[in-house]
Protein backbone atom coordinates (compact mmCIF):
# COMPACT_ATOMS: atom_id res chain seq x y z
CA UNK A 1 0.00 0.00 0.00
CA UNK A 2 1.62 3.75 -1.07
CA UNK A 3 2.14 5.99 1.72
CA UNK A 4 -0.44 8.13 2.51
CA UNK A 5 0.78 11.84 0.85
CA UNK A 6 1.81 14.09 3.69
CA UNK A 7 1.99 17.94 2.67
CA UNK A 8 5.14 19.93 2.45
CA UNK A 9 4.20 23.31 1.22
CA UNK A 10 1.23 23.91 3.87
CA UNK A 11 2.10 22.58 6.74
CA UNK A 12 1.36 25.32 9.00
CA UNK A 13 0.56 24.63 12.48
CA UNK A 14 -1.72 27.37 13.82
CA UNK A 15 1.73 29.17 15.81
CA UNK A 16 1.52 32.75 16.22
CA UNK A 17 5.48 32.67 15.54
CA UNK A 18 5.58 30.00 12.75
CA UNK A 19 6.79 33.07 10.26
CA UNK A 20 9.69 33.66 12.38
CA UNK A 21 13.32 32.79 11.58
CA UNK A 22 13.48 31.04 14.97
CA UNK A 23 10.53 28.66 13.60
CA UNK A 24 11.54 28.43 10.17
CA UNK A 25 15.41 27.32 10.88
CA UNK A 26 13.86 24.64 13.09
CA UNK A 27 12.16 23.20 9.54
CA UNK A 28 15.53 22.96 8.28
CA UNK A 29 15.27 26.52 6.80
CA UNK A 30 18.27 27.40 4.53
CA UNK A 31 20.09 24.41 4.79
CA UNK A 32 19.66 24.22 0.76
CA UNK A 33 20.62 27.43 -0.05
CA UNK A 34 23.87 27.03 2.28
CA UNK A 35 24.09 23.73 0.29
CA UNK A 36 24.06 25.38 -3.26
CA UNK A 37 26.14 28.10 -2.22
CA UNK A 38 28.92 26.44 -0.64
CA UNK A 39 28.83 23.17 -2.29
CA UNK A 40 27.02 23.45 -5.60
CA UNK A 41 27.79 25.67 -8.93
CA UNK A 42 24.50 27.73 -10.15
CA UNK A 43 24.30 25.02 -13.56
CA UNK A 44 24.15 22.04 -11.11
CA UNK A 45 21.53 23.64 -9.23
CA UNK A 46 19.73 24.30 -12.22
CA UNK A 47 19.93 20.74 -13.38
CA UNK A 48 18.25 18.97 -9.81
CA UNK A 49 15.44 21.23 -10.44
CA UNK A 50 15.43 21.30 -14.52
CA UNK A 51 15.36 17.18 -13.31
CA UNK A 52 12.44 17.56 -10.45
CA UNK A 53 10.46 18.08 -13.38
CA UNK A 54 8.83 21.18 -11.68
CA UNK A 55 6.46 23.11 -13.66
CA UNK A 56 5.47 26.99 -13.12
CA UNK A 57 2.60 27.22 -10.44
CA UNK A 58 1.00 30.42 -11.68
CA UNK A 59 -0.69 29.43 -14.67
CA UNK A 60 1.68 28.69 -17.53
CA UNK A 61 2.85 25.48 -16.16
CA UNK A 62 6.18 25.62 -18.16
CA UNK A 63 9.12 23.91 -16.83
CA UNK A 64 10.97 25.82 -14.20
CA UNK A 65 14.64 24.53 -14.58
CA UNK A 66 14.16 25.00 -18.41
CA UNK A 67 13.27 28.93 -18.29
CA UNK A 68 16.21 29.50 -16.13
CA UNK A 69 18.57 27.64 -18.76
CA UNK A 70 17.63 30.12 -21.30
CA UNK A 71 19.10 33.07 -19.51
CA UNK A 72 21.63 34.08 -21.82
CA UNK A 73 25.38 33.32 -20.96
CA UNK A 74 27.43 36.56 -19.71
CA UNK A 75 29.70 36.75 -22.27
CA UNK A 76 26.78 37.10 -24.85
CA UNK A 77 25.07 39.31 -22.31
CA UNK A 78 26.52 41.39 -20.15
CA UNK A 79 25.44 42.95 -16.89
CA UNK A 80 22.96 42.38 -14.62
CA UNK A 81 20.48 39.58 -14.29
CA UNK A 82 16.94 40.04 -11.89
CA UNK A 83 15.21 37.36 -10.34
CA UNK A 84 11.54 38.89 -9.76
CA UNK A 85 8.91 36.96 -7.85
CA UNK A 86 5.70 37.32 -8.91
CA UNK A 87 3.13 37.59 -5.94
CA UNK A 88 0.66 39.81 -7.66
CA UNK A 89 -1.82 37.12 -6.90
CA UNK A 90 -5.21 38.20 -8.24
CA UNK A 91 -7.03 35.52 -11.08
CA UNK A 92 -10.42 35.16 -9.23
CA UNK A 93 -10.72 32.10 -7.31
CA UNK A 94 -6.71 31.73 -6.39
CA UNK A 95 -5.68 32.49 -2.63
CA UNK A 96 -2.84 30.41 -2.09
CA UNK A 97 0.34 32.47 -2.82
CA UNK A 98 -1.05 35.07 -0.22
CA UNK A 99 -1.21 31.78 2.65
CA UNK A 100 2.40 31.30 1.80
CA UNK A 101 4.11 34.21 2.34
CA UNK A 102 1.55 34.96 5.35
CA UNK A 103 2.42 31.85 7.14
CA UNK A 104 5.92 30.87 5.47
CA UNK A 105 7.47 33.81 4.24
CA UNK A 106 11.12 32.45 4.73
CA UNK A 107 10.31 29.61 2.33
CA UNK A 108 9.19 31.30 -0.41
CA UNK A 109 13.04 33.74 0.01
CA UNK A 110 14.94 30.97 0.28
CA UNK A 111 12.99 30.03 -3.10
CA UNK A 112 13.62 32.93 -4.73
CA UNK A 113 17.66 33.31 -3.31
CA UNK A 114 18.13 29.72 -4.59
CA UNK A 115 16.91 30.17 -7.94
CA UNK A 116 18.71 33.60 -8.22
CA UNK A 117 22.05 31.96 -7.59
CA UNK A 118 21.30 29.67 -10.08
CA UNK A 119 20.84 32.43 -12.92
CA UNK A 120 23.49 34.56 -11.19
CA UNK A 121 21.19 37.13 -10.48
CA UNK A 122 22.49 39.45 -7.33
CA UNK A 123 19.32 41.21 -7.14
CA UNK A 124 15.91 39.74 -6.17
CA UNK A 125 12.39 41.77 -5.94
CA UNK A 126 9.16 40.66 -5.05
CA UNK A 127 6.39 42.17 -6.62
CA UNK A 128 3.53 41.84 -4.76
CA UNK A 129 0.20 43.12 -5.19
CA UNK A 130 -1.37 45.91 -3.78
CA UNK A 131 -4.18 44.45 -1.72
CA UNK A 132 -1.97 42.35 0.37
CA UNK A 133 -0.49 45.15 2.76
CA UNK A 134 -0.24 42.55 5.74
CA UNK A 135 1.74 40.24 3.48
CA UNK A 136 4.45 42.69 2.71
CA UNK A 137 5.33 43.92 6.09
CA UNK A 138 5.95 39.98 6.92
CA UNK A 139 7.69 39.53 3.98
CA UNK A 140 10.27 42.90 4.80
CA UNK A 141 10.56 41.71 8.56
CA UNK A 142 11.61 38.33 7.30
CA UNK A 143 13.96 39.90 4.92
CA UNK A 144 15.56 41.71 7.50
CA UNK A 145 15.64 38.90 9.88
CA UNK A 146 17.29 36.61 7.12
CA UNK A 147 19.79 39.53 6.29
CA UNK A 148 20.69 39.84 10.09
CA UNK A 149 21.57 36.29 10.17
CA UNK A 150 23.68 36.42 7.22
CA UNK A 151 21.51 34.28 4.59
CA UNK A 152 21.66 37.16 2.52
CA UNK A 153 23.56 40.47 1.60
CA UNK A 154 27.24 40.23 0.55
CA UNK A 155 29.57 36.99 1.09
CA UNK A 156 27.10 34.72 1.44
CA UNK A 157 28.03 31.79 3.89
CA UNK A 158 31.56 33.46 3.59
CA UNK A 159 31.30 33.01 -0.31
CA UNK A 160 31.76 35.42 -3.09
CA UNK A 161 27.79 35.13 -3.44
CA UNK A 162 26.13 38.00 -2.85
CA UNK A 163 22.23 38.53 -3.23
CA UNK A 164 19.73 40.79 -2.15
CA UNK A 165 16.10 41.00 -1.61
CA UNK A 166 13.91 43.95 -2.02
CA UNK A 167 9.92 43.91 -1.74
CA UNK A 168 7.62 46.46 -4.67
CA UNK A 169 4.19 46.60 -3.91
CA UNK A 170 1.89 46.83 -6.72
CA UNK A 171 -1.50 48.77 -6.81
CA UNK A 172 -3.96 46.12 -7.96
CA UNK A 173 -4.09 45.87 -11.19
CA UNK A 174 -5.23 42.69 -12.30
CA UNK A 175 -2.92 42.87 -15.24
CA UNK A 176 0.30 43.18 -13.82
CA UNK A 177 0.16 39.29 -13.19
CA UNK A 178 1.37 39.29 -17.03
CA UNK A 179 5.21 39.36 -16.66
CA UNK A 180 6.00 41.81 -19.09
CA UNK A 181 3.97 44.23 -17.40
CA UNK A 182 4.85 43.62 -13.82
CA UNK A 183 7.97 44.11 -15.19
CA UNK A 184 7.10 47.63 -16.96
CA UNK A 185 4.99 48.72 -13.04
CA UNK A 186 8.63 47.80 -11.63
CA UNK A 187 10.61 50.04 -13.59
CA UNK A 188 8.32 52.82 -12.96
CA UNK A 189 5.64 52.69 -16.00
CA UNK A 190 2.28 52.21 -16.64
CA UNK A 191 1.85 48.30 -16.16
CA UNK A 192 1.44 47.53 -20.20
CA UNK A 193 2.07 44.17 -21.09
CA UNK A 194 4.95 44.00 -23.73
CA UNK A 195 4.84 42.07 -27.45
CA UNK A 196 7.55 39.12 -27.02
CA UNK A 197 9.97 38.69 -28.24
CA UNK A 198 12.44 39.26 -26.67
CA UNK A 199 11.23 37.26 -23.58
CA UNK A 200 11.85 38.68 -20.51
CA UNK A 201 14.63 35.50 -19.91
CA UNK A 202 16.89 37.57 -22.50
CA UNK A 203 15.57 41.00 -22.31
CA UNK A 204 13.53 41.70 -19.24
CA UNK A 205 13.94 43.72 -16.23
CA UNK A 206 15.70 47.26 -17.00
CA UNK A 207 16.67 45.81 -20.17
CA UNK A 208 18.43 43.04 -18.65
CA UNK A 209 18.06 38.65 -18.42
CA UNK A 210 14.98 38.46 -15.86
CA UNK A 211 13.47 35.19 -14.71
CA UNK A 212 10.01 35.65 -12.91
CA UNK A 213 9.00 32.88 -10.89
CA UNK A 214 5.30 32.31 -9.21
CA UNK A 215 5.38 31.95 -5.11
CA UNK A 216 4.40 28.44 -5.12
CA UNK A 217 6.42 27.40 -7.68
CA UNK A 218 9.40 29.23 -5.33
CA UNK A 219 8.50 27.30 -2.02
CA UNK A 220 9.26 24.58 -3.92
CA UNK A 221 12.65 24.67 -4.74
CA UNK A 222 14.17 24.81 -1.24
CA UNK A 223 12.05 20.98 -0.63
CA UNK A 224 13.85 19.78 -4.01
CA UNK A 225 17.31 20.74 -3.49
CA UNK A 226 17.29 19.31 0.31
CA UNK A 227 15.22 15.88 -0.81
CA UNK A 228 15.93 15.28 -4.79
CA UNK A 229 14.81 14.96 -7.93
CA UNK A 230 13.69 11.37 -7.53
CA UNK A 231 11.66 12.49 -4.31
CA UNK A 232 9.52 15.14 -6.37
CA UNK A 233 9.20 12.51 -8.84
CA UNK A 234 7.43 10.74 -6.93
CA UNK A 235 4.25 12.02 -6.22
CA UNK A 236 2.61 13.34 -9.25
CA UNK A 237 2.62 12.27 -12.45
CA UNK A 238 5.31 11.50 -15.48
CA UNK A 239 4.48 14.93 -16.78
CA UNK A 240 3.33 17.27 -13.90
CA UNK A 241 5.37 15.99 -10.61
CA UNK A 242 5.19 16.67 -7.32
CA UNK A 243 2.01 18.61 -5.39
CA UNK A 244 -0.12 21.36 -6.17
CA UNK A 245 -2.21 24.08 -3.68
CA UNK A 246 -6.06 23.72 -4.62
CA UNK A 247 -7.79 26.70 -4.05
CA UNK A 248 -11.65 25.51 -3.23
CA UNK A 249 -14.20 28.03 -2.72
CA UNK A 250 -17.96 28.15 -4.19
CA UNK A 251 -20.74 25.86 -3.09
CA UNK A 252 -18.59 22.79 -1.27
CA UNK A 253 -18.89 22.11 2.40
CA UNK A 254 -15.20 22.53 3.21
CA UNK A 255 -13.92 25.63 1.12
CA UNK A 256 -10.33 25.81 1.43
CA UNK A 257 -6.68 25.22 0.72
CA UNK A 258 -5.70 22.02 -0.13
CA UNK A 259 -2.50 20.37 -0.92
CA UNK A 260 -2.54 17.15 -3.00
CA UNK A 261 -0.26 15.47 -5.62
CA UNK A 262 -0.92 16.34 -9.12
CA UNK A 263 -3.35 14.09 -10.81
CA UNK A 264 -5.48 14.07 -7.85
CA UNK A 265 -8.91 13.48 -9.68
CA UNK A 266 -11.57 16.55 -9.19
CA UNK A 267 -14.10 14.54 -7.58
CA UNK A 268 -12.01 13.40 -4.99
CA UNK A 269 -11.05 17.37 -4.61
CA UNK A 270 -14.62 18.28 -3.85
CA UNK A 271 -16.40 15.14 -2.62
CA UNK A 272 -13.69 13.55 -0.27
CA UNK A 273 -15.23 14.25 3.40
CA UNK A 274 -11.33 15.62 4.23
CA UNK A 275 -11.39 18.21 1.17
CA UNK A 276 -14.32 19.49 -0.41
CA UNK A 277 -16.73 17.60 1.62
CA UNK A 278 -19.60 17.52 -1.29
CA UNK A 279 -21.89 20.10 -2.29
CA UNK A 280 -23.15 22.76 0.38
CA UNK A 281 -26.57 22.33 0.56
CA UNK A 282 -26.90 19.26 -0.69
CA UNK A 283 -27.67 20.32 -4.35
CA UNK A 284 -26.08 18.61 -7.28
CA UNK A 285 -23.11 20.39 -8.62
CA UNK A 286 -24.00 22.15 -11.80
CA UNK A 287 -20.58 23.78 -13.17
CA UNK A 288 -17.14 23.47 -11.75
CA UNK A 289 -14.22 26.37 -13.28
CA UNK A 290 -11.19 24.27 -12.29
CA UNK A 291 -8.12 26.35 -12.34
CA UNK A 292 -8.80 30.21 -12.12
CA UNK A 293 -11.69 32.14 -13.16
CA UNK A 294 -10.09 32.29 -16.81
CA UNK A 295 -10.05 28.56 -17.74
CA UNK A 296 -12.93 26.73 -19.55
CA UNK A 297 -15.81 25.56 -17.40
CA UNK A 298 -16.54 22.29 -16.68
CA UNK A 299 -20.16 20.80 -16.56
CA UNK A 300 -21.52 18.06 -13.93
CA UNK A 301 -20.71 15.23 -17.11
CA UNK A 302 -16.91 16.46 -17.19
CA UNK A 303 -16.17 16.58 -13.54
CA UNK A 304 -14.54 12.97 -13.61
CA UNK A 305 -11.25 14.32 -14.50
CA UNK A 306 -7.47 14.31 -13.28
CA UNK A 307 -5.76 17.84 -11.74
CA UNK A 308 -3.10 17.95 -13.77
CA UNK A 309 -2.40 19.84 -16.85
CA UNK A 310 -2.28 17.17 -19.23
CA UNK A 311 -5.26 15.42 -17.95
CA UNK A 312 -7.46 19.04 -18.04
CA UNK A 313 -5.79 19.96 -21.24
CA UNK A 314 -7.52 16.45 -22.71
CA UNK A 315 -11.40 17.38 -20.98
CA UNK A 316 -10.70 21.04 -22.87
CA UNK A 317 -9.87 22.71 -20.07
CA UNK A 318 -6.65 23.89 -17.96
CA UNK A 319 -5.14 23.40 -14.34
CA UNK A 320 -4.46 27.10 -14.17
CA UNK A 321 -3.91 28.25 -10.67
CA UNK A 322 -5.64 25.98 -9.16
CA UNK A 323 -8.33 27.72 -8.00
CA UNK A 324 -11.33 25.37 -8.37
CA UNK A 325 -14.85 27.22 -8.17
CA UNK A 326 -17.75 25.01 -7.93
CA UNK A 327 -21.26 26.06 -8.65
CA UNK A 328 -24.37 24.32 -7.62
CA UNK A 329 -27.67 24.13 -9.08
CA UNK A 330 -28.88 27.35 -7.80
CA UNK A 331 -26.37 29.24 -10.10
CA UNK A 332 -27.88 30.82 -13.11
CA UNK A 333 -24.42 30.82 -16.07
CA UNK A 334 -25.61 33.41 -17.58
CA UNK A 335 -24.73 35.51 -14.17
CA UNK A 336 -21.71 33.68 -13.74
CA UNK A 337 -20.30 35.13 -17.45
CA UNK A 338 -21.93 38.29 -16.66
CA UNK A 339 -19.76 38.54 -13.30
CA UNK A 340 -17.02 37.34 -14.89
CA UNK A 341 -17.05 39.85 -17.78
CA UNK A 342 -17.37 42.86 -15.84
CA UNK A 343 -13.95 41.80 -13.96
CA UNK A 344 -11.76 41.35 -17.43
CA UNK A 345 -13.81 44.23 -19.20
CA UNK A 346 -12.58 46.52 -15.84
CA UNK A 347 -9.14 45.06 -16.09
CA UNK A 348 -8.47 45.28 -19.51
CA UNK A 349 -5.11 47.42 -20.08
CA UNK A 350 -7.09 49.16 -23.30
CA UNK A 351 -3.29 48.62 -25.08
CA UNK A 352 -5.72 46.19 -28.06
CA UNK A 353 -8.92 46.81 -29.55
CA UNK A 354 -10.00 43.50 -29.70
CA UNK A 355 -9.95 43.56 -25.99
CA UNK A 356 -10.06 46.74 -25.07
CA UNK A 357 -13.61 46.83 -27.50
CA UNK A 358 -14.55 43.00 -27.42
CA UNK A 359 -14.53 42.75 -23.70
CA UNK A 360 -16.71 45.64 -23.63
CA UNK A 361 -18.99 44.45 -26.43
CA UNK A 362 -19.55 41.10 -23.66
CA UNK A 363 -20.17 43.17 -20.91
CA UNK A 364 -22.76 45.09 -22.44
CA UNK A 365 -24.37 42.32 -24.44
CA UNK A 366 -24.57 40.70 -21.22
CA UNK A 367 -26.26 43.23 -19.33
CA UNK A 368 -29.00 43.33 -21.75
CA UNK A 369 -29.25 39.44 -21.07
CA UNK A 370 -29.01 40.37 -16.95
CA UNK A 371 -31.78 42.89 -17.57
CA UNK A 372 -33.70 40.03 -19.75
CA UNK A 373 -33.47 41.98 -22.58
CA UNK A 374 -31.31 39.11 -24.15
CA UNK A 375 -31.47 38.06 -27.85
CA UNK A 376 -31.35 34.98 -29.21
CA UNK A 377 -28.76 36.12 -32.06
CA UNK A 378 -26.50 37.55 -29.01
CA UNK A 379 -25.63 34.06 -28.37
CA UNK A 380 -23.86 33.45 -31.48
CA UNK A 381 -22.46 37.12 -31.55
CA UNK A 382 -20.79 36.44 -28.27
CA UNK A 383 -19.06 33.45 -29.98
CA UNK A 384 -18.22 35.64 -32.52
CA UNK A 385 -16.83 38.70 -31.15
CA UNK A 386 -14.74 35.75 -28.75
CA UNK A 387 -13.48 34.66 -31.82
CA UNK A 388 -12.23 38.25 -33.58
CA UNK A 389 -10.56 38.64 -29.61
CA UNK A 390 -8.72 35.02 -29.75
CA UNK A 391 -4.94 34.93 -30.08
CA UNK A 392 -5.42 38.53 -31.37
CA UNK A 393 -3.63 40.62 -28.72
CA UNK A 394 -0.13 41.74 -27.04
CA UNK A 395 -1.22 39.42 -23.78
CA UNK A 396 -3.52 36.79 -22.91
CA UNK A 397 -5.83 38.87 -21.12
CA UNK A 398 -8.32 38.62 -23.63
CA UNK A 399 -7.90 34.81 -24.40
CA UNK A 400 -8.70 35.22 -20.53
CA UNK A 401 -12.23 36.23 -21.31
CA UNK A 402 -12.57 34.31 -24.03
CA UNK A 403 -12.31 30.67 -22.81
CA UNK A 404 -15.70 31.19 -19.74
CA UNK A 405 -17.01 33.11 -22.97
CA UNK A 406 -16.83 30.05 -25.27
CA UNK A 407 -17.30 27.72 -22.86
CA UNK A 408 -20.22 29.43 -20.52
CA UNK A 409 -22.48 30.20 -23.84
CA UNK A 410 -22.01 26.58 -25.83
CA UNK A 411 -22.47 24.51 -22.45
CA UNK A 412 -25.19 26.46 -20.88
CA UNK A 413 -27.22 27.57 -23.98
CA UNK A 414 -30.65 27.10 -21.87
CA UNK A 415 -29.65 29.91 -19.22
CA UNK A 416 -28.79 32.40 -21.69
CA UNK A 417 -32.32 31.78 -23.48
CA UNK A 418 -34.18 31.95 -20.20
CA UNK A 419 -33.17 35.76 -20.21
CA UNK A 420 -34.47 36.28 -23.92
CA UNK A 421 -37.04 38.52 -24.38
CA UNK A 422 -38.81 38.78 -21.07
CA UNK A 423 -39.82 41.99 -19.60
CA UNK A 424 -37.60 44.41 -17.42
CA UNK A 425 -38.04 44.41 -14.21
CA UNK A 426 -39.81 47.70 -13.20
CA UNK A 427 -37.82 49.40 -10.58
CA UNK A 428 -40.28 50.74 -7.64
CA UNK A 429 -38.97 53.33 -5.93
CA UNK A 430 -39.40 52.95 -2.25
CA UNK A 431 -41.94 55.50 -0.50
CA UNK A 432 -39.77 57.16 1.58
CA UNK A 433 -38.39 59.22 -1.63
CA UNK A 434 -41.84 60.14 -1.97
CA UNK A 435 -41.91 64.12 -2.73
CA UNK A 436 -43.92 66.40 -0.98
FE1 LIG B 1 -3.96 45.12 -22.55
FE2 LIG B 1 -5.94 43.42 -23.16
FE3 LIG B 1 -4.02 43.90 -24.91
FE4 LIG B 1 -3.46 42.51 -22.70
S1 LIG B 1 -4.84 41.89 -24.34
S2 LIG B 1 -2.25 44.16 -23.61
S3 LIG B 1 -4.83 43.55 -21.24
S4 LIG B 1 -5.54 45.39 -24.12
Amino acid sequence: MSKPFEPFLLTYDGSADFHTLKRYEEREGYVALRHVVTELEPDETTEIVVNSGLRGRGGAGFPTGRKWQFVPSADKVPGPRYLVVNADESEPGTFKDQILLDKDPHRVIEGALISAYAIGAEMVYIYIRGEMPREAVILQEAIAEARAAGHLGEGLYDTDVRVDVTVHRGAGAYICGEETALLTSIEGDRGYPKIKPPFPAVKGLFGQPTIINNVETLANVPHIISRGADWYRSMGTDQSPGSKIFCLSGHMKNPGLYERPLGTGLLTLLEDESLGGGPWKDLPFKAVIPGGSSVPVLTADELDVNMDFESLQAAGSMLGSGGVIAMDESVDMMESLYNLSRFYHHESCGQCTPCREGSGWVERILHRFHENRGREEDLQLLLDIADQMAGKTICPLADALVMPVQSHVTKFKEDFLKHVGGEIPRIVPPSSWAVG
